[in-house]
């Protein structure tokens, strides 16, 4: 299992900009703002969703999760280097927002196969246990940062949650055969896309 110990750990300060007066948050260089969600407001925000939705809530908050991987991956756009090397990256930068430290096993390089282990992970945090994986959010967040940065159709799943007993999340990343690859990642990356141009942001490069 290697760490993540080749990229040097950002700050938060180095991502946003804190104006107390104003009350916001400004993420740096890109134009917009964040927000900071609690883990008991995203426990809350689960239940309703599952007693409201029951299966498809899961479905749903994979969907959410996937497509703020994707934007995640957006956001570093400017930034060249191997999937493997952005990987590591934003990984850091999700364990610099809260999200827990993460590591990486198995083919970073063209992830046909590959397991991203979450520690101490938000999601989970302070449910009760469970029979089966509830990090969806994450396992949709992998997906969509691996469709994204690697520029094909992944199959994620949540094969250990820390919420079945153990010490970890892990997020099973397969590559789907061409044959089986639909238009579910390309209209979702559009989507992603437009969500993020019409944000009036730094990332207007000729797509609108
Ligand atoms: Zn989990």
């Amino acid at each position: 299992m290697r760490e993540l110990e080749s990229v040097e750990l950002p700050k938060i300060e180095d991502f946003y900009d804190l104006n107390y007066e104003k009350g916001e948050i400004r993420l740096r260089g890109v134009k917009g703002r964040a927000f900071v969600l609690s883990t008991q407001a995203w426990a809350a925000f689960r239940v309703a969703l599952s007693n409201g939705f029951k299966e498809e809530a899961s479905f749903f908050v994979f969907q959410m999760g996937y497509s703020v991987g994707m934007s995640y991956v957006e956001q570093i756009r400017k930034l060249q280097g191997e999937p493997k090397k952005r990987l590591k990256i934003l990984l850091s930068i999700a364990k610099s927002y809260g999200w827990g430290p993460f590591s990486i096993d198995g083919d970073a390089d063209n992830a046909t196969e590959l397991i991203v282990v979450a520690k101490n992970c938000p999601f989970c945090h302070g449910r009760p246990l469970s029979e089966s994986p509830v990090c969806h959010f994450l396992t949709g967040f992998v997906n969509g940062l691996i469709d994204r940065l690697y520029d094909g159709q992944h199959k994620a799943s949540e094969t250990k949650c820390t919420r079945m007993g153990g010490t970890t999340c892990e997020i099973t990343i397969t590559e789907m055969p061409a044959e089986n690859q639909g238009r579910m990642g390309t209209e979702a990356n559009e989507h992603v896309g437009e969500a993020i141009l019409g944000e009036g942001s730094a990332y207007s490069d000729g797509r609108s």
